[in-house]
């Protein structure tokens, strides 16, 4: 009983801490589940409205008993979902309303012998380590006050986080603000990322003015980062051979665990689907469109769970694909058109006219999708998640990216890694239908390509196998939070 005692004492306590959208909250959830399984107990902190969603599915409480769920208020409308407008005001929220709860919280986890939390909770030991998203910068300090060490899970690609780390640099050689408007202007000063950039490939805030709130929160977060511990990133070392020895050369610790989510497949089993992480109910009646449509003739369209279209910009994807002659699954969801014009999120003319060779769809069970025979390209947002699902997948992708990072991944799909097309800032309908085309049809674009992206797929599948970098590097981080070095 005592030895019991000491072994629960003595083992590691993490609590995760997610920024609340869904591209956050799945890699965190991947991480808690890994972490789990290694018998770490781990508490998963949501903020109320993602907890009620995310805890009404029983099963990983079931299949993980040291994974504990707790929820903290953020006083932000429950449906609210973060945009770059936005992203202030959530922050805002965040410091005056939940940094004081979870001061409370941590103190309360952190303390040994505080009966009163452990007796009403499942028996486990004192708070050893918080793991932040990595735009959660105000849980730092917060941890830094109650003596805990802290380490963030940085969601987004080691490329485009090696922008951001740079862009005081930029700032300061009078590369930013922009002097002109020459979008194609090269961007040559950032380290191991010479000859690929120009000024549209970088992060979408360096568009605004560098007094405006949204790009003063991301310099806050570029500064704040500094002070972590050590960095979680959810890349394969094969994927970023040349970044992520920059990243290296400032921040003097990083676990690459990625893909995350074929990770977690590996190392914990095939039979929970991705579906746990969900915050959106899945259809999944588009499984069996696909089922009856050729071996690699579809393309899937989805722009994450963020992205906003104005009405235009829909009816011309619409155009451009139905120009192209290829069968499509789109998901649009209800809340994608820009505000002031959801009265309908589908147009009529979108509905019409898809019955015959697309299937548009609110919400999908996305890794299920791109695994699917049927799927022979997939015109993606360039969010993170989606490019890594789509790597690990094999398939060829379009980018038409829209926020912050997404920007920078595109521009990697197509000209780095060349494993896609980039159609950063165009959507009119001719060149939706000229590019769709290039991606689907046999030809030598398509050939380099499909080789390409069969290539890194390859190499992550070995990085998440026993000899692969992800799969050590999550050992010795296991190791680390078991002995407390981190
Ligand atoms: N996703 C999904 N079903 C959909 C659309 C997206 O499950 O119909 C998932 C997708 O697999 C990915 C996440 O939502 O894991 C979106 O994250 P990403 O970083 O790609 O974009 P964001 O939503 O943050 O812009």
């Amino acid at each position: 009983m005592s030895t019991e005692m000491e072994e629960s004492e003595s083992a590691a306590h993490v609590l995760l801490l997610p920024f609340p959208a869904q591209g956050h909250i799945t890699p965190m959830l991947s991480l808690a589940q890994l972490l789990c399984h290694a018998g770490i107990h781990v508490t998963f902190l949501s903020t109320e409205h993602n907890h009620r969603l995310l805890t009404q599915r029983r099963a990983l409480s079931a299949r993980f008993p040291t994974l504990h769920f707790e929820s903290i208020p953020d006083a932000l409308p429950p449906d609210q979902a973060p945009t770059i407008h936005s992203l202030h005001d959530i922050s805002s929220s965040l410091r005056s309303v939940t940094k004081p709860l979870l001061r409370d919280l941590l103190i309360t986890l952190a303390k040994k012998d505080d009966e009163s939390y452990r007796s009403t909770t499942i028996r486990c030991p004192p708070l050893s380590c918080v793991i932040i998203d990595g735009i959660m910068c105000f849980a730092i300090d917060v941890a830094e006050e109650v003596g805990i060490p802290v380490l963030a899970l940085r969601t987004v690609s080691a490329c485009s986080f090696w922008c951001y780390s740079c862009i005081p640099d930029l700032i300061q050689q009078g590369q930013l603000p922009f002097q002109d408007q020459d979008m194609d202007h090269p961007i040559r000063d950032i380290p191991g990322m010479e000859a690929l950039l120009r000024r549209r490939d970088l992060p979408s805030f360096c568009r605004m003015p560098i007094d405006h709130p949204s790009f003063k929160f991301f310099m806050e977060q570029i500064e704040a980062i500094t002070r972590v511990s050590a960095i979680i990133f959810n890349t394969f070392d094969d994927l970023d051979p040349l970044i992520l020895p920059q990243i290296a050369t400032r921040f003097h610790k990083i676990y690459t665990l990625g893909p995350l989510h074929a990770l977690l497949k590996s190392r914990v089993g095939d039979d929970l689907s991705s579906s746990v992480s969900s915050l959106r109910h899945e259809d999944r009646r588009c499984m069996a469109w696909l089922d009856s449509q050729q071996s690699g003739s579809v393309i899937f369209v989805s722009f994450g769970s963020l992205a906003k279209l104005s009405r235009v910009q829909l009816l011309e994807f619409w155009h451009g694909l139905i120009n192209s002659g290829k069968p499509f699954l789109w998901v649009v969801r209800s809340d994608m058109l820009s505000s002031g014009q959801e009265e309908r999120a589908t147009p009529v003319e979108l509905e019409d006219g898809t019955k015959e060779r697309g299937y548009i769809a609110e919400w999908v069970p996305q890794e299920e999708v791109l695994a699917h025979k049927a799927v022979g390209g997939f015109w993606t947002h360039s969010g993170w998640n989606s490019t890594i699902e789509g790597i690990w997948a094999g398939v060829p992708m379009l980018c038409w990216p829209q926020l912050v990072d997404q920007q920078v991944n595109s521009r990697w799909v197509g000209e780095g890694w060349k494993i896609g097309l980039d159609m950063k800032d165009t959507c009119d309908r001719s060149t939706v239908e000229k590019m769709v085309r290039a991606l689907m049809e046999e030809g030598d674009q398509r050939e380099q390509i499909f080789k390409s992206v069969d290539n890194f797929a390859k190499l992550a599948r070995h990085a998440v196998s026993e000899d692969g970098s992800s799969y050590k590097n999550l050992e010795k981080l296991i190791e680390d939070l078991n002995e407390k070095i981190v």
